[in-house]
Parts: C-alpha cells; structure tokens; sequence
C-alpha cells in the first residue's frame, strides 16, 4: 500500500493528519508480510499500529493484552472509531462471549482481544483454529523474556500456539526492553533484525534526581520535595502498609494524599484513581499497581521512596511524569535498606528442589487415564510453592512436553432460586423441562443454596457437562438463579514417559537456580545505575539499547555534578544461635502437628528474613516475635547459619 493511501486511511479512521515516529514503518513491514518488533515508549502510540494494519489485512487480527481493563479500554476507544472489534475475557457470561464468538464467525469483528490465560481453554483453542487469522499481536510482549523484568510464564508459550494456529504474521509490541530481551523476543518469532523498530527514548521534560536519604529522613525529605513542586504527583512504594503510612503521614501534614495498592478493593481504588484524575487528590502513594492504564498528562512529579523493582520499572514509573511535555521532576530517595528485602524476595521464589519432587508426585499420584487434574491454590498449599513461581513450573513442564493443558473447568456449582421450581420450569419446552429437572435432582438444597453432583448428574443421567454449563449459565443470565462457581480446576495430559525422567526434578531445579542468578544479577544493575558517574538520561537509554539520547543532558542530578554514593545497610542484629535454635523448634512442632511433614531449611530461612510461604501463612507464623527478625540480613548468610544449627 502505497503511502499516501495510507496517510488517508489514518485520517479517515483516526482523524490523524500523519503518523508519529514508527507508526508507518511497522505498518507497512506487516502489510508487506514482516512479522516485526516495535519498542515504543509508554504513550507513543503503539497501538495504532496493529489497528492500521487490522484495518487493512484479509482476517481477523488476534491482540493477546495482559490486562483486562486495558483490553477493555481499547476495545471502547476502537467502537468509537467504527472499528469492530471484541474482547473474551472472564467476566462475560457463556452468552456474551458466545456472542463475541459468532460475531468472529461471521467475519464481522477485525479485532479480537483476549489473554493469555484464555489459550488454556482447549474450546477456545478449537474456536480459534476455525477462523483465518493475519496477524497475531502480542502486547507487553517483554514478558515473554525471562532476562525481563515482568517475565509471565504463559507467554513463552506464544511462539508454539502461533505456529499450531498456523498465523503468518506477529506483531511484538513493548515500551521497554533491552538489547538482550529484544534479541531473546526476536528470536522466539523469528523476527529479522531489520524488522525491529525502536524510537527514541529520551524525554527532554523529565529531571531526573538520585538523592541520597537515609530511610529516617525520608518522610520529612519528601514533604520538603512536595512543598518545593507545584501539581500532582505519585509516590511509588514497595509495600501496601508503607503507602498507608506514608499516605496517613502526609495528610497530617496538610496535603491531600491518598494510598493506593492492591489490597484495596476495586470500588475504592476507582474512586481514588476518579479524584486524582479531578485534581482532588494531589498525591497518590501507591505500590506498582497504579499506573498502568491511567492517562495523566500533567503529572509534574513522580517520587521513588523506596528502590524501584527493576530499571524497566524504574523508567515506566518515570515515564508517567510530564506526558503533556511539560517540565516535571523525578526524585528518588535513595539507600540500600531495601535491597536485601527485593533479594530475599528472590529467594523466597525459588522453588527447592524437594517442593519440585512435591509436585511431580502429585502428578504421578493423581494420574488417571493419562490425565491429570489440579487446582492451583490447593497445589500452591500442599507443596508449599508460591503461586507465580507455581505457574512458572507448570509451564516448564509443559515446554519439555511432560504436560499438555487440556481445559479448564469448576469443580463447585452452587445456585439459589430467585423464583419458585415450578415457575422456572414453566417458562420452557418439555424437553428442556426434563434435562432441568434432571439437573436439580440433582443439586440437594441445604438452607438456601443448591450444590450441583456434578459427577452423579453426568453418570447417572448420561448429559454432556457443556450442555449442564450452558444451562445454568442461561438461568442465571436470565436471573433465574443466582449462581456461584468455585474452584477452577485445571487439566492436563500427560506423557508418563517424561514424567518419569529421573533428571526431570534435576533439570527443573536448576532452570529455577538459573532464573535466581538472573533476577539477582538484575538487582545489582540497578544499584549500579543509580550510583553511575554517566548522565542520567543517557545511562537509561543506553540500558534499553537506545544510543540517540544526549550524552550529557543537562537536566539530571549527574549532570548537576550530584553522583550519589548510597550507604550499605547496617546489617541489623547479629544472628543469635538462641534465636535459631528456638525457630527450629517452634517450626517444628507447627509443621509436625499442623501440617504433619518436616520443615526444610528453606522454610526455616524464609521464616527468619520474613518472607511468607504457603505453610508458613497455614502456621500463622507472621504472629510470631521472630518471623522476619533478620530481613536485613541477607538470604545466603542466612542459610549458612541455618544450616550450620542444623548439623548440632
Ligand atoms: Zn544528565
């Protein structure tokens, strides 16, 4: 398509007169067939470019977003553009995405949105292999990189179902990545390099600081960073409690603050991030989950009280500052109190290799007719492994084969009546009447709600489980019913042969040592980053294997002659053998009387530097006096002085 053409389309579409830095060049490379990679900066108008080409391509363009609200969002701001376009997503009931389903049939939707999760549902994996697809986008797609910062194991499994649903063309789309990633994402979708776009990093409006604070002063630092900054701004946290704290400590002070994380509930987070927006609340002190999906423009500030995760998350946080352009700090408040807490939050993910062995067990034990079933809270507490660590195992095994996801169902329907048998029964056909009829025998009342045998009802009355979902789905969709469903059970199939690998446990034990060594490598990096003698401005972009920006920019506190020298943590108390011993102790009797195994010495380090795990949530061990009474000490001396207690 020639370029005129195109610039037509965009502004018939979009009303937009030409493209921005990017936009055409990916375009045209998926219109001529280039699968390609484009890294943009958050707010630069990544998305247009699958639109455009959705636009212009034959078949349906497949988005796999991460969020839901954001797939939400585009999926509005596309209707209202008069581009047809849906999402699948887990709120919908069996009718709206049987709907969106018939819709894609039809050919009638251009875009369709979905997760990454919905890929395991072996019937949407039937529906999508029906329809002709173009193009497959892949959005936030650094998370299918373990050397990221935002690895999400269901996305490594992206580059197989594009090859199994036989779609010819990719689209990565990412704000952040750097040279390793971007060649690790390449790689895994065979995208050439001269397919890669990436625009300029640099954003002239945004100073950037590394001040230097002890983590006594930090409160009154920030105050005096407010009083001196005029209009909005966030303040990025690592914890929920340090966000009501320091929220709780501002407001005192005089400004209006709120907090703002995950332990919220939905309404009230929405109606924090609805005052922000009207400039009722000047400062939001939030954990990582707010930003993503907000669109501020006159954010004037962003302060880091504490360590960022990652440079990645450094720079997105950053990034939402100033996007009006206009000039806007960014301050860090800097020590190293923190850093043994990310690392031993690292640590605290790594799987040993004994809850591996826990796993694969189960998978041996639960085996019947080469199926397994799990539910991943319940296999989360009984072996003991955290839930996203968990997932990154199963994935493992589904990348070496020894499992294959099949579907996913409820093992728990439970319903009440809003109106009486009779009257339900008497709005429907004979037929119909009689599979109801069949259902409910089946489902006992106990008080109020109505719990479904699902087992029985399928043996004894010889009905497909689809058929029981649908109708219960319609009853409750035409508020017949109020109906819960519970306990989402996943299945796999399994090759035995694998399985039985005597290396398998080994191998997967190192892959999750390897990942540790990465993650804490990526820590050190942002140390480093925030003590560099180079600017600024060009040591981010230069991470991200941008080398366009400015040398010196002028506008950061490196380029003011203010290289930060951060202070190593006093390492807290001494380890106490009297402390350890007593740990021991007390840890043992929970786990043999509670949860009737032996405490590992994992279980016993995590205890004493405060990181939670599934029995130790189970054990109720944060109430004890000792449960993180070394987090300033870091995880590997730890377990030198466990281990050595261990041993007398
Ligand atoms: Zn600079």
């Amino acid at each position: 398509m020639d370029p005129t053409t195109l610039r037509s389309s965009l502004k018939q579409h979009f009303g937009f007169d030409d493209f921005r830095g990017g936009q055409q060049q990916v375009i045209e490379q998926l219109l001529g067939g280039d699968s390609s990679l484009a890294i943009f900066p958050t707010g630069s108008g990544k998305s247009l470019c699958y639109q455009m080409a959705a636009l212009h391509l034959p078949n349906l363009t497949l988005v796999v977003s991460p969020l839901l609200a954001l797939m939400k969002d585009q999926v509005t701001f596309l209707k209202g553009k008069g581009i047809a376009a849906e999402c699948i997503d887990s709120s919908q009931t069996y009718e709206q995405s049987q709907q969106v389903m018939r819709e894609v049939k039809s050919r009638h939707c251009k875009i369709l949105m979905v997760s990454v999760e919905r890929f395991k549902n072996e019937r949407f994996r039937h529906f999508i292999q029906s329809i002709a697809v173009s193009l497959m986008v892949v959005d936030e797609a650094h998370c299918i990189s373990e050397w990221g910062h935002n690895f999400r194991p269901d996305y490594l499994k992206l580059p197989s179902y594009q090859r199994q649903l036989k779609i010819p063309l990719v689209l990565l789309l990412t704000a952040t990545a750097t040279a390793q990633v971007k060649k690790d994402m390449a790689k895994r979708f065979s995208i050439q390099p001269q397919h890669i776009v990436q625009t300029g990093f640099y954003r002239s409006n945004l100073d950037l600081s590394v001040l230097p604070c002890s983590s006594a002063s930090k409160g009154q630092t920030l105050m005096e960073l407010i009083g001196q900054f005029a209009g909005s701004g966030i303040v990025y946290v690592t914890l929920q409690k340090t966000a009501d704290d320091v929220a709780s400590f501002l407001r005192k002070s005089g400004v209006a603050a709120q907090s703002y994380h995950a332990g919220m509930d939905n309404d009230k987070r929405q109606s924090i991030q609805h005052q922000f927006m009207q400039d009722k609340v000047q400062v939001i002190v939030a954990t990582i989950a707010f930003g993503m999906g907000i669109d501020k423009s006159n954010i004037r500030f962003v302060v880091h009280y504490d360590l960022p995760k990652s440079i990645e998350n450094y720079s997105q946080e950053v990034g939402r500052a100033g996007r009006d352009g206009q000039a806007s700090k960014c301050v860090i408040l800097a020590n190293l109190d923190g850093l043994t807490t990310l690392e031993n939050f690292v640590y605290g993910d790594t799987p040993d290799a004994e809850a591996i062995k826990a796993v694969v067990d189960d998978i041996q034990l639960g085996l019947e007719h080469a199926q397994w079933e799990t539910q991943m809270t319940a296999l989360s507490n009984q072996t003991n492994i955290r839930l996203l660590p968990l997932k990154t195992l199963l994935v493992q095994l589904e990348l070496l084969n020894v499992i294959v996801p099949k579907y996913a169902y409820f093992a728990e329907f439970k319903f009440r009546f809003n109106q009486s048998i009779e009257l339900i029964l008497s709005g429907f056909d004979a037929s119909r009447q009689g599979f109801l009829k069949q259902i409910f025998k089946h489902s006992p009342v106990k008080k109020v709600w109505a719990t479904l045998d699902m087992n029985a009802l399928l043996t004894e009355e010889q009905v497909e489980r689809s058929r029981v979902i649908a109708a219960l789905d319609y009853l409750a969709d035409r508020g017949l019913i109020e109906l819960q469903s519970k306990q989402n059970t996943e299945v796999f199939d399994v090759n035995k042969e694998k399985l039985d690998s005597p290396e398998l446990t080994e191998s997967l034990t190192a892959y999750f040592l390897e990942k540790e060594q990465k993650e804490i490598s990526r820590i050190h990096a942002l140390v480093a980053f925030f003590q560099t003698a180079h600017c600024l401005h060009a040591s981010l972009a230069s991470y991200f294997d941008d080398h366009q920006a400015p040398k010196n920019c002028g506008h950061c506190s490196v380029c003011r002659g203010e290289i930060a020298k951060l202070e190593a943590p006093l390492l807290g108390a001494e380890i106490d053998e009297a402390v350890l011993k007593l740990t021991r102790q007390w840890l043992n009797q929970e786990y043999s009387s509670k949860l009737s195994t032996r405490v590992s010495i994992d279980s016993c380090c995590r205890f004493l530097t405060g990181i939670t795990s599934p029995y130790l949530t189970r054990i109720r061990a944060k109430s004890q006096k000792n449960f993180g009474v070394y987090q300033q000490i870091p995880y590997a001396k730890i377990r030198e002085s466990v281990l050595a207690n261990w041993k007398n």
